[in-house]
Parts: structure tokens; sequence; C-alpha cells
């Protein structure tokens, strides 16, 4: 065996980064875990690894197979790069929605990919459902990113301890969107193992249902709109089921943008808007909570995905969005 490896086994292990000035704003420490900086870019690098070796430990995943996956881009960037270095092909379903960049990306990557009409989850022709059929008509293995729980059980082994150690224990609080909750819900039950104080706290967009999820115990808010790709979830996945958080919020899309764009200009950080969304909650929570804290977010990935997009002044105007806000906007 050598002592070297190949990508797989570097996913993870992220740097925890200072925000400096929503930092200095709240007299907290607010911290955001690099996970754009893993192999395939995101953090569903580590639910595409733990979904792949499960899949490959209970014998579902056999040599040379083709993983299919329903994905906002991301989850499928993520199969098709760490399914490459296992030796796996990957099929890869995407509303057409999503930005051009991922889908190009995922074909330059090599998965075959399938862009459909975006499809509310009861509709049967729903990304998700398209994909489970594929599997099931050609044998295929379906990664099941939704409901399958392999995807919060490698945030629980992984991005949970990670947070814990790099904080020497001493974080007080975790903060995270929800596409799946895969990331939410792991990371939070290994905090809340280590200890009971620490505050889980889920940052929702508008247009999703967990603000309600864990604020009412329905999913019947979900109005309003976010132009955020891969979070917004309007149901309880398999993920999700049996957790509660401490507070939720629902966070505006502008004040996401205006984040990003004062990282990008002053800290050299290029993230995409549901960082936008999880910082955006961890400096209400430091707001409301007053100073000392440690708060601890997900960086979930970078800008360059969303180039014609989030950084396009034409988009953003149509969406009647302001990239110019200053930051101390927000915290009125
Ligand atoms: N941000 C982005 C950009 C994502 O692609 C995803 C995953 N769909 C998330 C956040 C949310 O992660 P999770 O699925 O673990 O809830």
């Amino acid at each position: 065996m050598s002592q070297y490896h190949g990508i797989d086994y570097h996913v993870g292990n992220t740097p925890l980064i200072r925000l400096r000035r929503l930092s200095e704003l709240t007299g907290c420490e607010i911290l955001g875990k690099a996970e754009f900086m893993n192999p395939g870019g995101s953090v569903k690098d580590r639910a595409a690894l733990g979904i792949i070796t499960d899949a490959e430990a209970n014998g579902r995943l056999k040599p040379g197979s083709t993983i299919v996956e329903g994905t906002a881009g991301n989850t499928g960037i993520g199969l098709t790069v760490i399914g490459h270095a296992k030796g796996y092909r990957s099929h890869i379903v995407i509303p057409e929605t999503q930005a051009p960049e991922k889908i190009q990306l995922l074909r330059t990557l090599g998965a075959t990919v399938q862009t459909v009409p975006e499809k509310p989850y009861k509709d049967p022709s729903n990304y998700n459902h398209i994909a489970r059929r594929f599997a099931e008509e050609k044998g295929w293995f379906w990664a099941n990113q939704f409901d399958n729980t392999a995807n919060r059980l490698a945030h629980y082994r992984t991005t949970g301890p990670e947070i814990w150690q790099q904080t020497g224990g001493a974080v007080n609080a975790f903060v995270a969107s929800v596409g799946t909750g895969g990331t939410l819900a792991g990371t939070a039950l290994f905090l809340k193992e280590r200890n009971p104080q620490v505050a889980v706290v889920c940052a929702d967009p508008f247009g999703a249902a967990m603000w309600s999820w864990f604020t009412h115990g329905n999913t019947e808010t979900n109005d309003g709109d976010s132009v955020a790709e891969g979070i917004g979830q309007g149901r309880v996945t398999k993920n999700l089921e049996g957790i509660q958080v401490d507070c939720a919020y629902r966070i505006e899309d502008q004040i996401a943008l205006t984040i990003i764009n004062q990282l990008l200009r002053e800290e050299g950080l290029f993230l995409g808007l549901s960082s936008g969304i999880n910082i955006a909650g961890a400096v209400r929570l430091a707001r409301e909570r007053g100073p000392g804290q440690t708060i601890v977010t997900i960086l979930c990935d970078s800008g360059h995905k969303y180039q014609s997009k989030l950084f396009n002044a034409t988009w953003l105007a149509a969406q009647k969005l302001d990239p110019q806000l200053p930051l101390e906007s927000i915290l009125v």
C-alpha cells in the first residue's frame, strides 16, 4: 500500500475560514467551512463518497456499474468525480433551470446528462422519480441522496467531528440550509451528542418549507421564491427525520447576495448563494445572542458555477437584485 492516495481520499478535512468583517461587526467568530475546496467543488462530495462507500459495502454497487442520480448539480458532480476515481460511470438527471455552468461541467467531466423540465416532487416527472425509474429499468445504482441516510451519516462521521476538532470544542452554534438535509442533520447529530448546548440553526430560503417545518411542525408555509440553487426543500426527507433545531430563519436572497459580494470584494472568497443564505443565518443568530459566540456555517460551493447568473448584472437586474448594497444594510 502506498502512503499516497487518489482524490477520493481527499474529500473533507476542509479549512475553517474566519469571515473577518462579519466577525468584527457582530463581535462573534463567524466561521465558514470551506466545502468549495473539496475535489468536486462542493459540500456534496461528502455525501457522494458516503453513498458510494456504503453501496459498495452492502453490495449494491458492483465494479464498472453506472450510478444514476437526480440532482441540482453538485451531487452529480461529486458522484461523477469520485465515481471515476473508483471506476464507475454516472448518469445525471438535472432540472433545466439550473445554472448552465453546472450542466456544462457535468458533461465535460464525462457524465451522461439529461436535462428535464422542473416539476414538483409530487409530479411523476420530477427529476428524482425519473432517476429512480432509470435505475429500476436499467439495473443501475440509484444514489437517492434525499432519502438515503448514508448521506447524513457522512456528515455525522466527518463534518461534525472536523468542526468539533477545529474549534477545540468551543463551537456555540452550527447553521445550515437544507437541500437534502444531510449536512444539517448529520452535523447536528454529532455536535449535539458532544455538547447538547450547541445551537443548531436552519437557514431557509423563501419558497421552501423547512422554516415552517422546524417552527410550526408543518410544511404549509412555502411562499415566496429564491434563486438559490441546491437548497429549498418542501418535504421532510429521510435524512431530516427525527431532527430538531433550536431555531430556523427565513433569509431573503438580497441579504445573501450582499454577503457574497462583500466576501468577494474584501475577503477573496468567491461563493454561491446558498453559502450567503447560511452566513446570513449565522449573522442573525450572532445579533440575537450577542457577542462572544463561535458560530460555524458551511461555504457550500464556489461562485464559478453561477457566473452567468449571480455575477451577471443583466440577470441580476431582471431578478430585482442589487449586488452593490453595503454590508451594513443587512444589519439594520
Ligand atoms: N448548497 C448547495 C450549492 C448545494 O448543492 C446543496 C446540496 N443540494 C446544499 C447547499 C445543501 O446540502 P444538503 O443536501 O446536505 O442539505
